[in-house]
């Protein structure tokens, strides 16, 4: 099959990721969401993946807490999704690398748009946690930064 785009960028909700339970993982969601990615990547498409974490937690629901520490907290969510689907999508045979809008040192990459560039000319599926790395805005703010870098 001919691919009409050369490069995508997808936001996956947190809540995609937990099916029906609406929080956590189902683990056939996380299975079937990687194997649509990976079935795109191995078309030669280069494909970037914003994942949100809204499964775990989003930083509104803080009621009694400091808004900046929750939504901290939300991004460090994003970050474990990130890696799940990740792992996921390497399941499916296709390499894939995570990189953080902040540095936790580690388990991903500091976020540097070359360096996502040269990870997708290499086939690899690129995906971005923590979002725009700063409080008060969400994944989707995030994935449009993405895109266009
Ligand atoms: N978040 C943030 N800045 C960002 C991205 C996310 O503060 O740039 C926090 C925010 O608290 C948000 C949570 O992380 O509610 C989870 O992200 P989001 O709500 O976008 O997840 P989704 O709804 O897509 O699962």
């Amino acid at each position: 099959m001919q691919a009409k785009y050369n490069r995508v960028l997808l936001k996956i909700s947190g809540e995609a990721l937990s099916g029906d339970k609406g929080h956590g993982y189902d683990v056939k969601e996380l299975k079937a969401v990687a194997k649509q990615i990976a079935s795109v990547a191995k078309l030669g498409v280069g494909v970037g993946v914003v994942v949100g974490g809204g499964n775990f937690w989003r930083g509104r629901q803080g009621d009694e807490m400091d808004r900046t520490t929750a939504d901290y907290m939300g991004m460090l969510a994003t970050v474990i999704n990130a890696l799940a689907v990740c792992d996921a999508i390497e399941k499916e045979g296709v390499e894939a690398r995570v990189l953080t809008s902040m540095l936790i040192s580690g388990i991903g990459e500091p976020f540097n748009y070359k360096v996502a560039d040269r990870y997708l000319k290499e086939g690899k599926v690129v995906v971005f946690g923590g979002g725009t790395g700063n409080p008060y805005f969400t994944t989707d703010t995030g994935a449009a930064l993405r895109a266009v870098e």
